[in-house]
This record gives structure tokens, C-alpha cells and sequence, in this order.
């Protein structure tokens, strides 16, 4: 392996893990949220008092990365109490399905092993499983060990010494929460076999940006990515060729990486004319939340949430106030009688809403919004979806 620049551990002056630059500026400070959003929490009590903590976003002029700069993860857990499956959703299960045809496709030949980093629960491992015959492994800290996946699975985070090395290396919605994201880059080669592909897939912080997706702000995730950001951080990590891709209507940015230079030049974009306006957005959100949410109630109309993971999390911690919010709806049964982190808002699941008149649903991730009509128009239920998206304050 060549050199590879590292960022120092401490420095006076921040620097930009992907693109190695120091023109750094302020971008937004959030209130204090709950420092987790999937760990499920059974009591009021506990989930009011769950640890919170300010995000510092700050963002780098030259490649558009922006990240939590005062980021400590000393007390968030990834423990088997971590639930964010979304294999419950039809939609989810066909997007996935698609995902692991278009990414084996995507290889120049068949690969013979496949390790994923963060692999959650290992559902998308079985979902290749299905697919290829290659021999499959995951890490991921959160693992519970119950299955016939337990042998695909080890529950740990992936060690710095390579126990064996795979054609493919797949980190999927992982590096977003890593504090030190090119060593963990760094990392993930050092498990590649030679000739073998890297594909890294992260949120589109780009879509945030432009859309004002404040209520896509975690504070498990520590780094927010641009396309361009990601392809420097990964040249960084000595990847020569990076093929990007926008997948799941623009929400996630996906990059397949080799070490070895394509026959193709890359070509580099810029951020010029990527202005980000995040703070201002955040700024306004909870009293136009708060002025929409009182106008419904006022007509007497109840007010739920659709989705009670991370989003929903952020939500309630910025936007509004949570004793207006009569309970959330989800449909992963693991989630039901848990409350959404930081607040004493209830999930149920959806047949507990059978028959009900005069709802205004916010629906937490507008990809679901046909997926939700359905199950609502199955259980007679009446109800305007309001969409976070749509609701942005413009
Ligand atoms: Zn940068």
C-alpha cells in the first residue's frame, strides 16, 4: 500500500477529511437532539432523558463536505438495542432487491467473495445470497445473533487487520457515521483483493442541501458527503477510478472505487453555485411546523407521525412541540410500544389507527407516500399526509 495522508489527530485549524483543505467555515449549530435515533427505548422516562447533544456543522468551500465538527461518540451505542430495518416496507424490500442486481452488474466480473461493512442485521447479504454464489460476510457491532445468518455475521466492528480479503467490499449508509472517515477508508482496502471493487453508498447530502432536508440532520451521523467530497476522500484513500451513481429518487449517492486508474479520465464537478442554506432553513423550522401543526388542531384534526427512526427523531427535536403529536405509526412490529427518542410520543402500528377520522399524518420520508395511502385507504382510514418535504419553509 502507498502512502496515505492522515489527518491529524488533534489540530488547532480544521481540516477537510476528503478534500485535505483548511477554508472551513460555520455552517449551522442545532438544538440539543437525542445523540441516537435507532435504539429503542420502552419507557417515557427513559427515552425523555436519553443523552442529547448540539450538532456543529461546518462545512469546506472547496469540495462542499460538511460534518459535525464538535462530533463525540462516547455515548452513542450500536448495540443490539439498534433498530433500523426497513425490510418491512414493500417498496424498501424491492429497492434492495434491485440495488444487489444493479450493483453485482456493475462489477467487471463475478466476484468470488463479498464482505459488508456495517451489514445491520444482514439483510442485504441475504438478499445477495439469492443472487450470487459467492462466499458472503458481514461485520456490524448492532448484530443480534439469532439466525441461520449468524455464520455470515461476525458482531464486531471490522478489525484493522484483514483476516481474509474479498472481490467485492461493500459499505452501505455507514461512512456517515464514521468520525474518521478516511481511516476508515483506508481501512476498508486494506480488506480488498487485488483487483477487487469498493462500492461506498451514503446519504446525498447534495439533495439535502437543495431541498432543505433540515430533518435529514442526525446526530449519528457525523459526515455529510457531496459527490464530490466523497470522490476525494476516496482518492485520498488511493482509489484511482470512482464511478458514481444517484440512486432511490436522489437520496443516496453511491461510488464504486478501484484502486487501479480507469481507461476513462474522471472528471471532476464543482461545488461553485452550491450554496448552502441549511441554517436559515433550520432557523424557521420549528415555528412554521408549530404554525401548521396548531392550524390542525385547531380543526380538530389529531396529529401522527409516519416513520419513528431517525427522522422522526430529528423532527420532533426541532420542529415542534411534542405534546401536540397524539402518537407515531410504524410498520416494523420490533418498533411497536417503543417512543421516539427524546420525547414520550408512542409507536404504534398502523392497524391501531383502523377507522380513524380527521388525521394529519407527517410523513417522514416522502418515498413511502404511495406505500402509506394504501395501508391508510386498507384500514378505512382518514387522513391528509403532510409531507416534510413539500412543508419545507420556503
Ligand atoms: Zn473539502
Amino acid at each position: 500500500m502507498g502512502p496515505i495522508p492522515r489527518i491529524p489527530q488533534t489540530s488547532m485549524k480544521l481540516i477537510c477529511p476528503c478534500c485535505g483543505e483548511t477554508d472551513i467555515h460555520p455552517l449551522l449549530q442545532t438544538p440539543a437532539i437525542p445523540v441516537n435515533s435507532c435504539i429503542l427505548r420502552w419507557s417515557e422516562q427513559e427515552s425523555l432523558g436519553f443523552p442529547r447533544k448540539v450538532i456543529d456543522l461546518v462545512v469546506c468551500s472547496d469540495c462542499g463536505f460538511f460534518w459535525n465538527s464538535t462530533f463525540n461518540g462516547s455515548q452513542l451505542l450500536y448495540d443490539t438495542d439498534y433498530e433500523s430495518t426497513q425490510m418491512h416496507s414493500d417498496f424498501f424490500r424491492a429497492y434492495l432487491e434491485q440495488t444487489a442486481v444493479d450493483w453485482l452488474n456493475g462489477l467487471d466480473s463475478e466476484p468470488q467473495s463479498i464482505l459488508e461493512v456495517g451489514c445491520g442485521q444482514g439483510e442485504f447479504l441475504a438478499v445477495l445470497a439469492e443472487k450470487t454464489n459467492a462466499t458472503l460476510q458481514g461485520f456490524d457491532p448492532a448484530f443480534r445473533l439469532q439466525d441461520a445468518t449468524s455464520e455470515r455475521v461476525v458482531a464486531d466492528y471490522l478489525p484493522e487487520e484483514p483476516t481474509a480479503q474479498f472481490d467485492l467490499v461493500m459499505n452501505r449508509m455507514t461512512l456517515e457515521h464514521i468520525a474518521r472517515p478516511l481511516d476508515f477508508v483506508v481501512n476498508l482496502r486494506r480488506w480488498l483483493a487485488p483487483g477487487g471493487t469498493l462500492i461506498t453508498q451514503v446519504p446525498n447530502a447534495e439533495r439535502i442541501i437543495a431541498d432543505q432536508h433540515v430533518c435529514e440532520l442526525f446526530y449519528e451521523h457525523v459526515n455529510y458527503f457531496t459527490k464530490t467530497s466523497l470522490v476525494h476522500l476516496l482518492e485520498r484513500a488511493g482509489f484511482k477510478s470512482n464511478r458514481v451513481e444517484i440512486t432511490y429518487d436522489g437520496q443516496s449517492l453511491t461510488v464504486y472505487s478501484r484502486l487501479d486508474p480507469s481507461k476513462k479520465p474522471v472528471t471532476h464537478s464543482t461545488v461553485s453555485g452550491l450554496e448552502n442554506n441549511l441554517g436559515a432553513s433550520l432557523a424557521r423550522f420549528s415555528t412554521d411546523w408549530n404554525r401548521i401543526l396548531n392550524d390542525r388542531l385547531a380543526k380538530g384534526r389529531e396529529i401522527w407521525l409516519w416513520g419513528t427512526g431517525s427522522r422522526a427523531t430529528t423532527f420532533l427535536a426541532f420542529a415542534c412541540e411534542h405534546a401536540s403529536v397524539t402518537g407515531a405509526v410504524d410498520i416494523n412490529p420490533m418498533r411497536e410500544g417503543s417512543y421516539v427518542l427524546g420525547t414520550a410520543c408512542r409507536t404504534f402500528l398502523p392497524k391501531a389507527l383502523k377507522g380513524r377520522q380527521n388525521l394529519s399524518i407527517v410523513v417522514m420520508n416522502p418515498i413511502y407516500k404511495d406505500e402509506i395511502s394504501k395501508s391508510l385507504s386498507a384500514l378505512s382510514v382518514e387522513a391528509e399526509l403532510l409531507l416534510v418535504s413539500d412543508l419545507q419553509p420556503q
